[in-house]
């Protein structure tokens, strides 16, 4: 067979395009200037990232002076919990809820706030991998400051109903925040009608560069800084603006949600015959639910391999993809996430995700499901655990 290269670890980062790329470069050189500088080549630029804050607002239903620019994905899941939190507090209400699949970004943040006394209810997800507006409304109380709950997953891509929970939080008075960061350009997302308070994006997950990202804030709530310094983004986040960053931001978002439909339409067929092809491989199954999940993911676990030997003999073959047992945080443990489905250590270790965008075509399929079986025989093979799998007849799923 013919070695293609395929990147499937979209869910990670993905490449700057060609049309945001030609979006920024003016940025850089030629429209240099400081937007806080009084003269044109300040003033201009001001306007310029007024520009994009309109444009980004319209595509997620905002209105301009509710974005506002961050570093990114961790920034602005950071900025809105320990902010609602300080704010809240002040009433308060010190009791967080959110859920045991959170983002990094979201649960380390909720870890340190909890060695600052307040109360963090993490609720437990189904073994398929989704939270319910009804856990939501058990779990909020007097005391409650604050829902955060991501939109969809980042390992293994399941969806959460955003907007119920949305409607729970605002019958209760409570704010919601979601991490939309994998949500983007995947899910038609309007924060009026799924009353969301608070939602986090950024750039690099969907073509625009790293370390570029916004906040969705509500009018009317009052959001202290995370950083002090200049009066920049309406005296709420200091910092001299990254002008071509935005700039790209802009192009991004608008070219992610400018067709999410006819993505999906292309992109499911192709997602269902992986899942259908690698599940054909003895003792494997699928993480996460089978249709309440993102167009452009799958995540496998493969009884009998390790997600990292199964990651490297991928990229010889030329693809490149993730697995829940990368040492993200230098630890050998499998994912948090694969753990809240329930699944045991020895099976979370074998995982793999796939992540593609809308390059992904049905060749690429059809090489990934030649590769893979290919590549879980041969590692099995060798594999002491499977061996004595095989030969006491037991199934670990
Ligand atoms: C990537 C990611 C983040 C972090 O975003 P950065 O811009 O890399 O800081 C947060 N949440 C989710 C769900 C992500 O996938």
């Amino acid at each position: 067979m013919e070695k293609r290269i395929i990147y499937a670890d979209h869910a990670a980062t993905t490449a700057v395009s060609d049309e945001v790329m030609q979006a920024m470069l003016p940025y850089f050189q030629e429209h240099f200037g400081n937007p806080s500088s009084i003269y044109a080549r300040g003033r201009e630029n001001e306007r310029a990232i007024m520009d994009a804050r309109a444009r980004i607002a319209a595509c997620i239903g905002a209105q301009p002076n509710e974005i506002f620019f961050t570093a990114g994905g961790s920034e602005s899941d950071n900025w809105a919990i320990k902010g609602a939190a300080e704010q809240m507090a002040a009433q308060g209400k010190r009791h967080i809820i959110t859920t045991a699949f959170e983002h990094h970004a979201v649960l380390h943040t909720c870890e340190f706030l909890e060695k600052h006394g307040f109360d963090v209810t993490y609720l437990p997800v189904s073994p398929e991998g989704l939270v319910t507006a009804q856990q939501v409304e058990d779990a909020i109380c007097e005391d409650t400051a604050l829902v955060t709950i991501m939109y969809a997953n980042n390992e293994i891509g399941t969806i959460q109903p955003i907007a119920e929970i949305g409607e729970v939080c605002q019958k209760h008075g409570v704010l919601f925040h979601t991490d939309a960061v994998q949500a983007i350009g995947n899910v038609e997302i309007n924060v009026k009608e799924q009353h969301i308070d608070m939602l986090s994006l950024s750039g690099h997950k969907f073509h625009a560069p790293k370390g570029v990202g916004a906040l969705y804030v509500r009018k009317g709530i009052f959001l202290p800084n995370l950083i002090h310094g200049g009066g920049q983004e309406l005296g709420r986040r200091a910092g001299t603006e990254n002008v071509p960053g935005i700039i790209g931001l802009a192009k991004a978002i608008e070219l992610a949600t400018a067709d999410i439909p006819g993505k999906i339409a292309r992109l499911t067929p192709l997602r269902d015959k992986l899942i259908d092809g690698i599940l054909k491989i003895d003792q494997t199954r699928l993480n996460g639910d089978r249709t309440q999940r993102l167009c452009g993911n799958v995540n496998v676990s493969i009884v009998g391999v390790e997600g990292e030997s199964l990651l490297l003999m991928l990229d010889n073959a030329g693809i490149a993809a993730s697995s829940g047992s990368a040492c993200t945080s230098g630890s050998l443990d499998p994912s948090h996430v694969l753990l809240s489905l329930g699944l045991k250590h020895e099976v979370a270790h074998g995982s793999l995700r796939l992540s593609f965008g809308e390059e992904f075509t049905e060749a690429d399929v059809d090489y990934i499901l030649e590769v893979i079986p290919k590549v879980v025989e041969r590692l099995r093979s060798m594999s002491p655990m499977w061996e004595t799998l095989t030969k006491q007849g037991i199934r670990l799923v």
